[in-house]
């Protein structure tokens, strides 16, 4: 085995979403995208389907298919960016209910689907995805006629709970949609944190299901060791990986290990993150390269076959913030080239 193995734990996912679901009065649904963030949408979603998720969210129709598979007829798949052109076979084969984002798409499907389940998605200031007030208030009477399943928004700054933004948001999608008779969502992970005026009928948490930031209180899920192939013995002075950016001050041990930047290992992390070796911590030095790391473990008594650098010691939180990013993107970012085991009981 020359790849790293990534260790994801479904459990811990199903864990996370009962955590967040014990949290509000309303249901919780589940946000899949992007291949369940990077975790494998399909398992993902069957292990919550199971727990009882019946709400599943993707962003594009593309993303749909694996997730319909894995969870059979009966929950709802929505899609973020609603009904596009092309999209409409996909819609009616997957039985997928698309967030219809402004008047075209209103029209697209109304024509091409009329009767099949649609969304709206309101745009309440983020100004990225939905309709805004004037197309709104033009055209809800419409809509609201053809009865919407969900009436959706998405908070902008719900990650910094004091952010002034968020009452504002919270304020406009209730005036946009106080008294109409539809099921609303306005929270994913964020915004259910914030507190009950924030649920309405169904929260959609992504992040914190995947044991990411704000949801602080939540299981880690993803554990990556990486296989050594090779350990070098250095002297002073000698120098590691491209551009010589570390230089050994005493004689070192340096072990070589598989995954780089290719399998989402950011270059930023680059003489800075620590693995670690049976819970030892061990420095990465010199670059990261496209396929392989190397660590000076000059103070271990011996080297295992692997170093871990995800797990119990280190969340993907804590790696994204040495990496200068965040948790979302060094999750989606996680490679192909890993051997993903899935762990539930
Ligand atoms: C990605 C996304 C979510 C989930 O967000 P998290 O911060 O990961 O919980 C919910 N709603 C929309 C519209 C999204 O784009």
């Amino acid at each position: 085995m020359s790849t790293g193995k990534l260790r994801i734990d479904l459990d811990a996912i199903v864990a996370n979403w009962r955590a967040l679901d014990a949290k509000t009065a309303v249901e919780t649904g589940a946000v899949v995208k992007a291949d369940g963030y990077g975790l494998g949408s399909d398992y993902v979603a069957r292990a919550l389907y199971r727990a009882g998720a019946r709400k599943f969210f993707v962003a594009a129709a593309e993303e749909g298919g694996k997730v319909r598979s894995a969870i059979g007829s009966d929950a709802d798949v929505f899609v973020f960016s609603g009904h596009m052109a092309g999209d409409t076979d996909m819609i009616a084969d997957l039985h997928l209910t698309p967030m219809l984002n402004s008047l075209d798409q209103m029209t697209r499907h109304f024509e091409a689907l009329p009767g099949h389940p649609f969304g709206i998605q309101l745009d309440t200031g983020m100004n990225r995805l939905g309709m805004e007030w004037s197309e709104w208030s033009a055209v809800s009477s419409l809509a609201l006629e053809q009865g919407p399943a969900l009436v959706m928004s998405h908070l902008a700054c719900a990650d910094e709970p004091d952010h002034p933004m968020n009452a504002y948001q919270l304020d406009m999608f209730k005036r946009m949609t106080d008294g109409i008779n539809v099921p609303r969502s306005l929270s994913a992970t964020g915004g259910l944190l914030l507190g009950p005026d924030y649920h309405f009928d169904l929260t959609r948490p992504g992040i914190g299901l995947y044991g990411g930031r704000p949801f602080d209180a939540a299981h880690k899920v993803v554990q990556l060791d990486l296989p050594v192939v090779q350990v070098r013995e250095l002297e002073e002075g000698e120098v590691v990986g491209y551009s010589n950016t570390w230089q050994a001050k005493r004689p070192s041990r340096i072990a070589t290990v598989s995954a780089g930047y290719a399998d989402g290992l950011l270059r930023s992390l680059s003489n800075k993150v620590r693995l670690f070796a049976n819970g030892v911590p061990v420095q990465l030095v010199g670059r990261v390269s496209m396929d392989l790391l190397t660590i000076d473990v000059t103070d271990l008594d011996s080297v295992p076959e692997y170093l871990t650098l995800m797990g119990d010691m280190q969340g993907v939180d804590d790696l994204a913030d040495i990496a200068g990013t965040i948790g979302y993107e060094f999750l989606t970012s996680l490679g192909a080239r890993y051997s993903r085991h899935y762990v539930a009981n």
